[in-house]
């Protein structure tokens, strides 16, 4: 067995992040697994296919039934093993995934099916073009833990929907959700073997991409993205990358410091900070700044961290040390460099193993690591900027480029500057909740990756698009085929000239002309 094909460890253990309890073990996939349910996949998925798109619409419309019926229970077991509040897990997870179905019961069957490709081509106006959508085969898909179930399951219903069979390397640290999620569709009527889950660390997601999977849906940090994207390319395997983020937030001089403030601390400190679409860094205008960052900290102070399963808590624990440490190390280099540390910056350990109290940072700059790396925990760094021009210029000045927001009461204004901004999503007025909008392309330029989930961009990347050409006139030879010289070459001249060079009308009349005196023309 190649070195990097070799696990780790056998099995790894679910662990609750707010306790320290283990919630249940499983056996780690390994080459051979991998290969066994890649196989299996392969096998089961064209009779998936063939039962149509309306048939798999049903199926999804039942797995929605079968999510809503039991909601809190789900709820809970996404708070149980990766720690957010429960209110969180109803709603930027389950309430994510029901929409999702929601956008392909109604749109799936209109995006998928066969089109009619209308040409202006005149020269080929006898061919009837038509555009299918045909499933990939086996889409492997490795997502992280921040979102146990609704990016793997947004990701899987779209795959599905679209006949493909879906294999799932879940997180190593959320592995029971998964397992949820394929009892769920399992019931709803996907069959066995269309959805199936491997669980297991780093090399088992290694092992997948190099398995025979026909794409791979990958979701996670920029660093294992770009080892990805280098094993993909060897066997040009296709692959969507939903990488990190560092999403700016834009404070314009105009907008309400209140909403603003309040939106900022729910932006940062949601899912205590680890979330892709985080506001990992605040730009305001120098004229709210001081009123902006006292509000903010206020704000801080009064949030109720805890455990995720008490019904009034806001701020949950961490995932695990790992991502702990990373929060404290920013926080140390930005304290060193000059930066005020207005409340938090400390964990609490009373609370748990993973708590890190809820964070803000005045005076920061673009020298301070929390400004430039993924933080990717419970931290708000505040900046200011003097205008438009030098908020942009902070904005773009980073490596990532996922989501961004501009607070302004100017709609007019913040849509302009949301076209100056490198993201592949800014909203105005609003963080991180594009996410729950269904029919919204989900995805990121720069390092925050490649290709996009959700809508109909997402459902697209889970089909090959087949062009079929059907020539109307069967027994015509072409006018293009061999038979050259000199005469020829000048009619094509003046063709090409008649087709381009005037104005619609008279440009179709002569070329029609045109055509009839060169099918005459013998080979
Ligand atoms: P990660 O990159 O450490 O792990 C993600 C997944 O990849 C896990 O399942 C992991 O086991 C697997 N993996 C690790 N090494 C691998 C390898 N060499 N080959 C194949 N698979 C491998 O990321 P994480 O810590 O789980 O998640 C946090 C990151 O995910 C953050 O950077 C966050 O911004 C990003 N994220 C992005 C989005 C998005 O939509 N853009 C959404 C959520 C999270």
């Amino acid at each position: 067995m190649p070195a990097d094909l070799q696990l780790a460890v056998s099995r790894i253990a679910s662990v609750n992040p707010a306790t320290g309890e283990v919630l249940g073990e499983l056996d780690c996939a390994g080459p051979a697994e991998i290969h066994a349910a890649v196989s299996q996949a392969r096998t089961v998925q064209p009779a998936w296919a063939a039962c149509g798109i309306r048939s798999r619409i049903e199926v999804i419309r039942r797995f929605q039934q079968v999510l809503l019926a039991c909601k809190d229970d789900v709820a809970r077991r996404i708070t149980q093993e990766m720690g957010k509040p429960y209110v969180e897990s109803l709603l930027t997870e389950v309430f994510v995934v029901l929409d999702a179905a929601r956008f392909l019961i109604e749109n799936a069957y209109v995006l998928l099916r066969d089109k009619r490709l209308p040409h202006g081509n005149l020269a080929l106006k006898t061919k009837s073009g038509r555009i299918a959508h045909e499933p990939y085969g086996v889409i492997g898909i490795i997502s992280p833990w921040n979102y146990p179930f609704s990016i793997p399951a947004t990701e899987a219903l779209a795959a599905l929907v679209a006949g493909n069979a879906v294999v799932l390397k879940p997180s190593e640290f959320t592995p029971l959700i998964a397992v949820e999620l394929q009892s769920l569709l399992r019931e709803a009527g996907v069959p066995d073997d269309v959805f199936q889950v491997l669980p297991g660390e780093g090399p088992t997601g290694a092992a997948l991409v190099k398995s025979e999977i026909d794409k791979l849906v990958f979701t996670g940090s920029a660093a294992t993205g770009r080892r990805i994207a280098q094993t993909a390319a060897e066997r040009l395997l296709p692959v969507v990358l939903e990488l990190g983020g560092k999403d700016p937030m834009l404070v314009l001089d105009d907008a309400d410091l209140d909403v603003a403030s309040s939106a900022a601390v729910w932006g940062a400190f949601c899912n205590a900070g680890q979330a892709c679409l985080s506001v990992e860094r605040c730009y305001v205008h120098e004229k709210l700044y001081g009123a902006f960052v006292d509000a903010c900290a206020a704000k801080t102070r009064k949030l109720r961290v805890g455990s995720g399963m008490d019904q009034s808590t806001e701020v949950g624990p961490m995932i695990h040390e790992r991502q702990l440490r990373i929060v404290e190390s920013h926080v140390e280099d930005a304290r060193g460099l000059g930066a005020r540390v207005l409340t938090g910056g400390i964990r609490l350990r009373d609370l748990g193993p993973n708590y890190y109290a809820p964070t803000v940072l005045a005076d920061v700059n673009h020298s301070m690591r929390v400004m430039r790396e993924e933080t990717f925990g419970p931290v708000l760094p505040i900046m200011s900027f003097r205008d438009d021009d030098e908020a942009v210029r902070l904005a773009n000045d980073c490596d990532y480029g996922l989501a961004a927001s501009i607070w302004t009461r100017d709609r007019a204004r913040g849509e302009a500057l949301a076209g100056r901004i490198e993201a592949g999503t800014v909203m105005v007025n609003d963080v991180m909740s594009c996410f729950s909008i269904s029919e919204a392309p989900h995805g990121g330029v720069k390092a925050s990756g490649l290709g996009r989930t959700h809508g109909r961009w997402g459902l697209n990347e889970m089909v090959r698009v087949k062009y079929i050409d059907s020539d109307l006139v069967p027994r015509m030879k072409k006018i293009w085929w061999f038979g050259y010289g000199s005469a020829f070459s000048g009619e094509m001249e003046t063709f090409l000239d008649l087709l381009y060079a005037r104005p619609l009308r008279q440009k179709m009349k002569a070329a029609l002309r045109s055509m009839g005196a060169l099918g005459r023309r013998k080979m």
